[in-house]
């Protein structure tokens, strides 16, 4: 089994699904294209091109259970179609601040992009990280929030 298959193997087990042949297939359709968003039927012609073709029941079975466990998320465009894409919310890391709670989306993330590096260099195919760093905003600290 190649490695990636191994890792999609195990993300479902760790989701909470058995790693079926089916999720692995429609998971690893999104994990090639982790940036697009597809609807259904692209998702079935892209199975299909790899030699894999799905029953159409199949299919919606299995994505309504990926997006069930969060793997992947819905959204619905208009009336019609839905498109669907990996879901990696968690990777943006965060400043939180223990005061107030004001939270601070990091624009650049040099530690996180570190630890993804090393995570690649060995074999780790990365799924999703939290990196978040808990203090006083600027405020709270002029204010004398809680001290370290
Ligand atoms: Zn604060």
């Amino acid at each position: 089994m190649p490695a990636s298959a191994m890792a999609i193997s195990h993300e479902l087990q760790a989701s909470g699904l058995r790693a079926t042949t089916a999720r692995q297939l429609v998971l690893a359709v999104f994990e090639r294209l982790p940036d697009s968003q597809l609807t259904a039927d692209e998702v079935r012609a892209h199975l299909a091109g790899r030699g894999s073709p799905m029953p159409s029941a199949t299919l919606y079975r299995v994505m309504v259970q990926l997006t069930s466990v969060g793997l992947i998320r819905k959204q619905q465009i208009g009336q019609g179609a839905c498109l669907f894409e990996l879901h990696r919310a968690d990777r943006r890391d965060h400043l939180v601040c223990v005061d107030c709670g004001a939270i601070v989306e990091c624009e650049d993330a040099p530690v996180a992009a570190c630890a993804e590096a090393q995570a690649r260099r060995s074999g780790y195919a990365v799924h999703h990280h939290k990196f978040i760093v808990y203090g006083s905003c600027g405020a709270c600290a002029a204010a004398g929030g809680s001290a370290p």
